[in-house]
């Protein structure tokens, strides 16, 4: 199976008459795996039950748990003598899962990150400067192999070591980057410290993704380096990188449909959601052959943006991930999700590059607790002036998420930073 063919401006009827095809090859490929040799039977499903796309309902869930269970083997289609790579996811929840590819997997994923980068702007001649994690993570190889398939220099910087990074970007002359945008907001402290202006830089392009980040957040990346920021959602369940990205018009991301079956149902009903409604993403491969997975519940929390794209590709896009089933606070009986935090914090001018949120139990209360970095220059002695923003940071969260959080203002870069993605809620109720 190849997915690097003409499909990416296919209309509606032709990626659906791939979806079918491939819908069928990938449970026929799936039942050599002893895990879905035992889920399929289960469920009573015969290939010839599998007409169109539409009959993915017919077929079982996958979820985290049944690929931790399964560990390491059990989803193989293969001898494992077949299989020349294997990543893992990076574990924010639980302990990692493990997946597997074959040659022609690795080709398959590498041609839909050309794809994507592609359609955000990317070409060949383009100094690419690779800056997230190399090793288990995704992002590192997963990215690298589609830019060099793009034909870039390709530059495996990998995380951390910001003032190489910065001196890379800037001998080499980058024209594009991949960052996750807590590090692109750190990164720029440090530009600030060596008293370089990133904008003096030959930046163009940056693909920003791996973790949720607000709208807000990518605006001030864009005004901080003077680039477009694209939108880049994977999980290493499906690949990674690659799974969806945003075009120019960056309203929301393309999901490659030819290689995915997407749904989006409602997290405990596991029903489809009207179109255009926010529930859980779930996923299907359509061009993996090593370990391929069906219906897997990414907990990825996003809707379907309905109508067509205006820049003519019909794959539908999702619009950016709000937050994942599993990191819904619950605090005095309300639902909260820290990308409402961020919203608010990120839309306030005072308000620096990060936050942390704390989640604390004072006798039988539950409490909130916003540690809010803040730009230097409004960082001063004035109490009154600190007070001021404190109470107006406090109002506006409270208009959002109903709750009066306590909020601390802190200095500049003094709350912890990750190389690989930010750590947002610590949880200090049952400790
Ligand atoms: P991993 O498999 O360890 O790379 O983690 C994948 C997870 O990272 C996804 O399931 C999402 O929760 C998150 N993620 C990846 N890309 C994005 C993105 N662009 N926006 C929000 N969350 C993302
Ligand atoms: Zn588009």
């Amino acid at each position: 199976m190849n997915c690097f063919d003409q499909v990416e401006f296919a209309d509606r009827s032709e990626i659906e008459r791939i979806q079918a095809i491939r819908l069928k090859n990938t449970v026929y490929q799936a039942t050599a795996s002893r895990f879905y040799r035992g889920s399929l039977a289960m469920a009573g499903v015969k290939l010839s039950d599998l007409a169109g796309h539409e009959d993915i309902k017919k077929l079982p869930f996958t979820t985290k748990e049944d690929l931790r269970n399964n560990y390491p083997y059990g989803f193989l289609t293969m001898p494992v003598e077949e299989m020349v790579r294997l990543h893992a996811s990076s574990g924010t929840t639980g302990s990692a899962t493990v997946v597997f590819h074959t040659q022609n997997d690795l080709n398959s994923w590498a041609d839909l990150v050309a794809r994507s980068m592609h359609m955000a702007g990317v070409r060949q001649g383009d100094v690419f400067q690779n800056m997230s994690g190399y090793g288990l993570f995704t992002g590192g190889l997963g990215i690298h192999y589609g830019a060099e398939r793009l034909g870039c220099l390709t530059i495996p910087a990998g995380a951390g070591n910001s003032k190489r990074q910065i001196k890379m970007l800037k001998d080499f002359k980058v024209t594009v980057a991949h960052i996750i945008p807590s590090y692109a907001l750190h990164l720029s402290s440090v530009f600030k410290n060596i008293g370089v202006d990133p904008k003096s830089l030959y930046l163009r392009v940056m693909l920003i993704g791996a973790e949720p980040h607000s709208s807000e957040i990518r605006q001030r990346i864009e005004d901080i380096y003077g680039v477009k920021a694209f939108n880049s959602y994977g999980l290493s369940e499906m690949n990674g990188p690659g799974v969806a990205f945003e075009c120019r018009e960056q309203s929301g991301m393309h999901l490659w449909e030819d290689a995915y079956l997407a749904e989006i149902v409602h997290p405990e009903t596991l029903e489809p959601v009207p179109d255009g409604e926010v529930g859980e993403l779930i996923l299907t491969t359509l061009c993996r052959e090593g370990m391929p997975v069906i219906r897997y519940r990414t907990r990825d929390l996003t809707r379907f943006i309905p109508g067509v794209c205006p820049c003519g590709r019909n794959h539908r896009r999702i619009d950016r991930i709000t937050g994942r089933t599993d990191d819904m606070i619950v605090l005095k009986g309300v639902n909260i999700y820290p990308m409402q935090v961020e919203k608010i914090l990120m839309s306030i001018p005072e308000v620096g590059q990060n936050y942390l949120i704390e989640l604390e139990r004072e006798g039988f209360l539950d409490q909130m607790r916003v540690k809010v970095e803040i730009r230097d220059e409004y960082f001063v002695e004035d109490m009154r002036t600190l007070q001021a923003l404190q109470k107006k940071i406090t109002t506006l969260l409270r208009e959002e998420i109903l709750i009066t959080a306590k909020v601390d203002l802190v200095e500049h870069d003094s709350l912890p930073k990750n190389d690989g993605k930010a750590l947002r809620v610590v949880d200090k109720r049952s400790q």
